[in-house]
């Protein structure tokens, strides 16, 4: 008989036929009912064994964590909880585990132990719920932007250039580390490097990506990003994913009207896709949410927050008025906002925006306008002389899930504000060409994945929706 995954036999009716399924052990009881996974759903097919009439020795080896495959008849289930069962003809143990020793007990554990097991924790309900979504996820952003005409362009690992002159950036080098080669002066002698020239991982394809834009109309980038940064918070990983639209002819009301569909579209597509997974997500924050005081218990479950985020067009407004809300608003107990001590032209911090989304508007928001200072040099400055074309989108629970701007396509604006914040012009020579020879308006923004994966599973912390986190001190799956 053909082997079928677990998810198409529970999916199919069908009794009285004979299937093969191969999976992993998740329960075994009464040396008779095996609850028997393979990764392709939350739901365990059960196998019923006969075990009057097989080997001892056999049994023995059905324990938690086991690979096997089963050839049996699918027969209606005698059990509560499902349509069928799989009765055992044929048992053979592909891989075996010793329950002593194997990590995954068939017991709730915790997200911080399972992160030590990272290796292993696919195998839970929770992590293979995130791994499906997250599968979906990164499929329908490709599929609304194919819809679209646009062009998939894969942008350099490997880069000499520092996209935000942030700094964050993890050099590259082939130099053997305890000889590294070096010049009159004691400085690094990067012309002896393979490239003959500093390199780094790429913090950002979009310089990249506008050269794109600037001859085949609108592309995106998908693909892993790379930040030296502490990154010791729940939104913040060293390697994480980005999807970087690119699009000519655009200014910023269609760049943020493009953001916006792209990000229903996809949670759309999760919505109608995962929804058992999602259900199970749901049902998962609930308990969580048992666990906390009433007050401060969300007042939304995961399925309404998502379903609420395609019902509502998403708030836009500029950062001026954004300051003037919080200026006036008392979080709690009275007490303002501390950093508005400051005012005008400094950064939101996390709670200043979850301010904003979670309780003044209680929707998405699209903040635009950002003071020129605390923004890359590439933005299109605004008339005013002191904001530029930037917008961030803010999310519940998340903070900043999307950023960014309608370029400055203007080459003296350029090259003045590049002056001002000593951006070397020469290294960039490659991308100010595209101002010298058939300059247009374009725009466009920076999607962090994984915030997006977080929002969509509800999950509270960054390092769990991406199969292999990397931070600091972690590097070891
Ligand atoms: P933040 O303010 O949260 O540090 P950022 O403004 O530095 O983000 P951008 O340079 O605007 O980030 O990058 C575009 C998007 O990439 C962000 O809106 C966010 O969704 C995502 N992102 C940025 N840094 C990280 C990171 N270290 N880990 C995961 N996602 C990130
Ligand atoms: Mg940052
Ligand atoms: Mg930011
Ligand atoms: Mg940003």
């Amino acid at each position: 008989s053909k082997r079928i995954k677990i998810k198409a036999l529970l999916e199919s009716n069908e009794t009285n036929i004979d299937v093969t399924v191969k999976g992993w052990v998740r329960t075994f009881r009464n040396n008779q009912f095996i609850a028997l996974n393979d990764g392709s759903t939350n739901n365990n097919v059960q196998v019923v064994v006969d075990f009057e009439n097989t080997d001892a020795a056999l049994l023995k080896r059905i324990t938690t964590g086991a690979a096997l495959s089963i050839t049996g008849t699918v027969v209606e289930s005698i059990g509560k909880g499902q349509k069928i069962d799989i009765k055992a003809k044929e048992i053979e143990i592909l891989g075996d585990s010793d329950p002593e020793k194997y990590p995954l007990q068939p017991k709730k554990h915790s997200l911080e132990f399972l992160r030590e097991i990272a290796h292993l924790r696919f195998r839970t309900n929770t992590f293979g719920a995130i791994f499906r979504v997250r599968n979906s996820l990164s499929f329908a952003i490709h599929k609304f932007f194919q819809e679209r005409g646009f062009v998939y362009l894969h942008t350099p690992v490997i880069t000499a250039s520092d996209a935000e002159g942030a700094g964050e950036t993890f050099h590259v080098t082939n130099f053997d580390l305890d000889n590294i080669p070096r010049t009159d002066t004691n400085e690094i002698d990067y012309k002896q490097d393979f490239f003959g020239k500093a390199t780094n991982l790429t913090v950002s394809g979009q310089l990249e990506g506008e050269l794109g834009a600037m001859a085949l109309s609108d592309i995106y980038t998908f693909g892993p990003t790379f930040r030296a940064e502490n990154s010791n918070t729940t939104r913040h990983l060293a390697e994480f994913w980005m999807i970087e639209p690119e699009m000519a002819f655009y200014d910023l009301d269609d760049n943020m009207d493009l953001a916006e569909g792209l990000l229903k579209y996809v949670i759309k597509y999760a919505l109608d896709n995962n929804r058992e997974d999602i259900e199970f997500l749901t049902q998962r924050l609930q308990e969580e949410e048992k666990q906390k005081p009433q007050n401060e218990r969300s007042e939304m479950s995961l399925l309404e927050k998502l379903q609420f985020c395609l019902d509502n067009d998403f708030v836009r407004l500029t950062y001026t008025e954004a300051i003037d809300i919080l200026k006036d608003s008392t979080p709690n107990k009275k007490k303002k906002f501390q950093y508005l001590v400051e005012g005008w032209g400094t950064d939101l911090q996390s709670e200043h925006e979850r301010y904003l989304v979670e309780k003044h508007f209680k929707k998405p928001v699209i903040l635009t306008d950002y003071p020129k200072e605390i923004k890359a040099f590439y933005m299109r400055q605004n008339d005013d002389g002191k904001t530029v074309r930037a917008m961030d989108i803010l999310f519940p629970g998340i903070g900043e899930i999307v950023g960014g701007s309608q370029r400055e396509e203007r080459l003296e604006k350029l090259e003045q504000r590049m002056d001002e914040m000593g951006i070397p012009k020469d290294e960039l020579w490659w991308y100010l060409d595209t101002r010298r020879f058939g300059a247009c308006p374009h725009a466009g923004f920076g999607l962090g994945f994984e915030r997006l994966v977080l929002f969509v599973t509800g999950m509270g912390n960054i390092r769990d929706v991406i199969p292999f986190p990397r931070f600091p001190k972690n590097a070891e799956f």
